[in-house]
C-alpha cells in the first residue's frame, strides 16, 4: 500500500485513536499498555483511555542513526559567522537554539513557545526567515547529513541499529533490566568503530563480529574528531536515563509502535 506524500505521523494520531475505540468498545479488549514513540498527542488519547504506555524500539534505532549523522555531519561543518551567512540547512544546526532565538527576535519574529522547541522547528522556522520562498515547506533532507555517517563505511547506519537491538537483546536474555549497563553497551560502539576492542568482550562479541569485527580497518582515528562527537552523541542519546526505558523489564526492544508499522505496510512515496 502507497499512501502518497502524507506523513504518517499526522494519520497515526487519528488511526490510534480510532483504532484502540474500537478493540475496547466493540470488541471488549482489556489494553493495558500500548507502544509508542515520544508523540505527545498519542500520549494524551493514552492517558484520557487509562492506558500505560511504553517506547518504541524502532523509533530509538532511527532517532539515534540520525543523531549520529547529526554528530558526524558537525565535525565536517563550519559554523558561519553570523546567522545570515548560512547557505545551508546543516550551517544553520551548528547554532544553539539560544542563538537562533535570539536571531529570530532581532528579525522581529516572535515564535511562541521559542524556549520549549525542538532544534529542528527552530532550524526550520530560521530557514524560512532566511529563505521566504521555502517558508512553510519541510526542509529537505541534506546530501551531506545522509551521507555523514556512511563516508566513514557504508554499512555504518546499518550497524548502529543492529548493535542497539542486540544490546537490548543481550539484557532481555540476561533477564537483567539494569539500564546502566543497557547505556554502557551501546556507547562501546564508538569505541569499536574507533578500533578499540577492549570492550567488545564475552557478551558484546557477536555485536562486535556483526559489526565488522576486530579485524576490519577502524572507521576512523581513535581520539580523533569524530571518535569524540560519536561517543558524545553516544552518551548524549543512550544515556543512563534514557535506556531504561528499553530494558528487559518493560520488554520494549522487541516492541514497535503504530507508527512504525504504517511506515512498513505504506512505506512513503518519495
Ligand atoms: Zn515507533
Ligand atoms: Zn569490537
Amino acid at each position: 500500500m502507497l499512501r502518497g506524500n502524507e506523513s504518517s505521523w499526522k494519520l497515526e494520531t487519528q488511526c490510534v485513536e480510532k483504532l484502540l475505540h474500537r478493540l475496547k468498545d466493540e470488541k471488549n479488549l482489556i489494553i493495558a499498555e500500548v507502544v509508542h514513540d515520544d508523540c505527545g498527542a498519542v500520549d494524551v488519547i493514552l492517558w484520557r483511555m487509562n492506558i500505560d504506555s511504553q517506547k518504541c524500539m524502532w523509533h530509538k534505532a532511527k532517532t539515534l542513526v540520525k543523531r549520529l549523522r547529526e554528530a558526524v555531519r558537525g565535525t565536517k561543518t563550519v559554523k558561519p559567522a553570523a546567522v545570515v551567512a548560512c547557505e545551508h540547512v546543516r550551517e544553520v544546526k551548528c547554532f544553539t537554539n539560544k542563538e537562533l532565538e535570539l536571531w529570530l527576535e532581532s528579525k522581529c519574529v516572535h515564535v511562541a513557545g521559542v524556549s520549549t522547541r525542538k532544534k529542528d522547528e527552530l532550524v526550520e522556522i530560521v530557514w524560512g526567515v532566511l529563505f521566504p520562498d521555502e517558508a512553510g515547506k519541510a526542509l529537505r533532507d541534506d546530501v551531506v547529513e545522509i551521507d555523514a555517517l556512511q563516508t566513514s563505511h557504508c554499512n555504518a547506519a546499518e550497524e548502529a541499529k543492529e548493535w542497539l537491538y542486540g544490546a537490548c537483546r543481550l539484557r532481555e536474555r540476561a533477564k537483567d533490566d539494569d539500564g546502566d549497563v543497557l547505556a554502557t553497551h551501546v556507547q562501546h560502539l564508538a569505541d569499536h568503530w574507533a578500533g578499540d576492542h577492549s570492550c567488545c568482550d564475552k557478551e558484546l562479541s557477536n555485536l562486535c563480529k556483526a559489526a565488522g569485527g576486530p579485524d576490519r580497518d577502524p572507521l576512523y582515528e581513535a581520539g580523533g574528531r569524530v571518535h569524540l562527537a560519536v561517543a558524545r552523541c553516544l552518551q548524549q542519546f543512550s544515556s543512563n536515563t534514557k535506556m531504561e526505558c528499553y530494558t528487559r523489564a518493560r520488554m520494549t526492544f522487541n516492541n514497535e509502535c503504530f507508527h512504525s508499522v504504517i511506515n512498513k505496510y505504506a512505506t512513503k512515496v518519495v
